[in-house]
Parts: structure tokens; C-alpha cells; sequence
């Protein structure tokens, strides 16, 4: 999955079943870099916007929320409130 870094305009790799994350998507069959998203995003991480998501030029494939998003519960931040 694509997240975006809190505070920042940095996309992550994610995969909610193991819990790894990466800098740039692993090589497909390989894993040569274990780091978890508190390594990658310490501030936490939200979901890209779909034009954020598209802007990264990768293959995607749409997932239904219900799918997804207990797995991702724990991961992913609420964005602070902004003043008024
Ligand atoms: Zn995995």
C-alpha cells in the first residue's frame, strides 16, 4: 500500500499483512530491506490523496475500504485539526 509521511509530501510502501515498509517498492520475490513504518515515518502516516497516489506513476489496483482498513487502524493517523 501507498502512505504518505506526516508533515511531509514523501510516499512509503507498506504491506499491512507483515508490517514492513520501504522507501521504494521491493524488487518483486525479494526482500532485501526489512524497516517498519515508525523507521520510516516516525510522525505517523496518512493515506495519499488519489492524485497523490496517481502522481507516483505506479500500476495500482483499487481496494474496497472494508478490505483494507482494519489493517490499517493502528497505522494510520488522523490528521491534526486546523484552526479556524
Ligand atoms: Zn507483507
Amino acid at each position: 500500500m501507498l502512505l504518505k509521511v506526516v508533515g511531509s509530501e514523501r510516499i512509503v510502501f507498506f504491506c499491512p499483512l507483515c508490517g514492513v515498509a520501504w522507501r521504494a517498492p521491493p524488487a518483486e520475490r525479494r526482500l532485501e530491506q526489512v524497516e517498519t513504518l515508525q523507521d520510516l515515518a516516525p510522525g505517523g502516516v496518512t493515506l495519499p490523496t488519489s492524485s497523490e497516489a496517481l502522481g507516483t506513476g505506479f500500476a495500482l489496483a483499487e481496494v474496497a475500504f472494508e478490505d483494507w482498513f482494519s489493517l490499517l487502524e493502528d497505522a494510520v493517523k488522523p490528521l491534526p485539526l486546523s484552526p479556524s
